[in-house]
């Protein structure tokens, strides 16, 4: 694809210098102050000068679980996307592209031209950020299968893209895994043939080995470690296991069976300096995880990709209580025949799940009073069957029931069928795009002379991205998907000197 020519901000506000983009803000705010039923507000305004780097880092990604069927479709994606594949399909040709992805196909409203109409651009030209077509792409999996045959078995892609990335696909093999089985459903032993052995520790050494021979190999200055393998149950989280950085590191080291490989792989990349994303749902950010990532100062973010359902639900359930309206029952039913299912049909590892997908009205429930009283929530269910002829092709059915005026009811029925690996991977690329923007952009008062500070190694700008946010300690969770993204263009206004948008347009509402 031809690069995208970037949009220039020409203000007083802005410099383009030759290392980085400096621009200054007015960041505000308000502080509320409740007084019994009355609140106090105080406007606050504070001036930022934001630093963006304007070189995309030479950047690698590290799947975990690659050979899967999210490893496999991305890697699909980026090879048939950097050779422009086209292929036959019964509808006609169709063309490699990145639909689904947010920097990729997705704009954001600029500003406006001349005449007042709104000026719209794709998202990756705010600032620079990594071209996919030069990503580098490695990882591991506990089934030895090159991708060419994981893809195969994995039916998720069209049998001309199979055939016509064959020879690259053959080229690449996992490295073997670290896995500890007692974390994932017993059905999943069967494809395990690509294991590291030794101790835990040792364990960590070799993915450590692992991360520095691809980055090394491929000259990349920036690797990023996507845990996209199967869901796994919750590790316990308990005193002198993984509550404190030195307590987890400890635990790696005496082969503490409670440490999952979720939690391996993330302290080994951290360890080497990598950002981490958990594309899953269990907890492999234990506190003594979180800890460690903040040490070093690496990116954290988490957890479980955000697709279908709960991208809908998060978008239904706050259209509802935004508009007055009271969800009272919310039931979400899927089935899908993938090797996700089969894993998540083992009563531990949907649990994990069904957490993720359960928490994500919170927020939305708790903004109204007027709707909800202290402690009050709708009723919320999450059933997943597996269901092996359905294949990747996942069935999400959601009934929302909400009560109107006079007692009427309001019932949408909502069934969503599509293959999920094709919602996933666009996602895991926006994941990796954006964490390596995240990595080049730092913050400092306007005027200060202090060093520049980075985002917080908990990234939650990526919210928008993943199922359950992981936040910084004491902060709150936003699951709303408008305000998630929001958040991330006002981010990429603020860049290049923008103010968020404010949606007022009263160049069109005076007289
Ligand atoms: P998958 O089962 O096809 O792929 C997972 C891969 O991980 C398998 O190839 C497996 O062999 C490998 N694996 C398991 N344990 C491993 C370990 N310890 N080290 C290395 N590899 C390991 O599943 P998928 O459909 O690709 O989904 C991957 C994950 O993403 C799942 O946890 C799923 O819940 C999550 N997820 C997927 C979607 C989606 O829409 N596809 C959405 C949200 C979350």
């Amino acid at each position: 694809m031809a690069p995208r020519k970037q949009v220039q901000v020409q203000s007083p506000d802005v410099e383009y210098g030759e290392e980085a983009i400096l621009a200054r803000v007015q960041y505000e705010t308000a502080l509320c102050q409740r007084d019994g039923d009355a609140v106090v507000v105080t406007p606050k305004r504070r001036r930022l000068e934001v630093r963006t780097v304007r070189r995309p880092h030479r950047v690698g990604a590290m799947l975990v679980g690659w050979g899967g069927n999210n490893g496999t479709t991305l890697t699909a994606a980026l090879l048939a996307n950097r050779a422009g594949l086209r292929w036959e399909t019964r509808e006609g040709e169709r063309r490699a592209d990145w639909l689904g992805s947010l920097t990729q196909s997705a704009t954001l409203k600029l500003g406006m031209d001349a005449e007042g109409r709104d000026v719209w651009v794709p998202l990756n030209t705010m600032v620079p950020m990594v071209d996919p077509d030069d990503l580098e792409v490695d990882g591991w999996d506990i089934s030895g299968l090159n991708l060419e045959d994981a893809a195969r078995r994995n039916r998720v892609l069209d049998v001309e893209v199979q055939r016509a990335l064959a020879a690259q696909l053959r080229e690449l093999k996992p490295r073997p895994a670290a896995f500890n089985a007692a974390f994932v459903a017993a059905n999943q032993q069967e494809r395990a043939d690509n294991l590291l052995a030794g101790t835990t520790a040792q364990q960590l050494q070799r993915l450590r080995e692992d991360i520095r021979d691809f980055k090394q190999r491929k000259a990349l200055d920036m690797v990023v470690v996507v845990w996209t393998a199967n869901t796994e149950r919750f590790s316990e989280v308990r005193p002198g296991l993984n509550d404190t950085a030195d307590n987890l590191l400890a635990a790696i080291d005496r082969g503490d069976a409670e440490v999952s490989s979720s939690t391996l792989y993330a302290v080994a990349s951290v360890l080497e300096g990598c950002t981490f994303i958990n594309g899953s749902p269990q907890n492999t950010f234990v506190p003594g995880c979180v800890e460690l990532a903040q040490r070093h100062g690496t990116h954290i973010v988490g957890d479980d990709l955000k697709t279908g359902q709960t991208k809908l639900k998060s978008v239904l359930v706050d259209f509802l209580v935004g508009a007055g309206i009271k969800p009272t029952s919310i039931v979400s039913y899927n089935h899908l025949g993938n090797n996700d299912g089969r894993n998540l049909s083992a009563p531990h590892t949907f649990q994990s799940k069904e957490i993720s997908k359960r928490n994500v009205v919170d927020d939305v429930v708790e903004s109204n009073s007027l709707l909800y009283a202290p402690g009050e929530h709708p009723d919320h269910v999450v059933v997943i069957k597996y269901v092996p002829y359905v294949g990747d092709s996942k069935r999400a059915m959601d009934e929302y029931t909400s009560e109107l005026l006079f007692g009427g009811r309001h019932t949408l029925a909502i069934h969503n069928t599509c293959e999920d690996s094709l919602l996933a991977a666009p996602l895991l690329l926006d994941l990796v795009v954006l964490a390596e923007f995240c990595s080049r952009v730092s913050f400092r008062a306007h005027g200060s002379q202090e060093d520049f500070v980075p985002f917080h190694s908990v990234l939650g700008l990526l919210s928008y991205l993943v199922k359950a946010p992981l936040v910084p300690k004491d902060t709150p969770v936003v699951n709303s998907l408008f305000r998630q993204r929001a958040c991330i263009e006002n981010v990429l206004r603020a860049c290049v000197g923008l103010a968020p948008d404010s949606n007022l347009l009263l160049e069109h509402k005076l007289s």
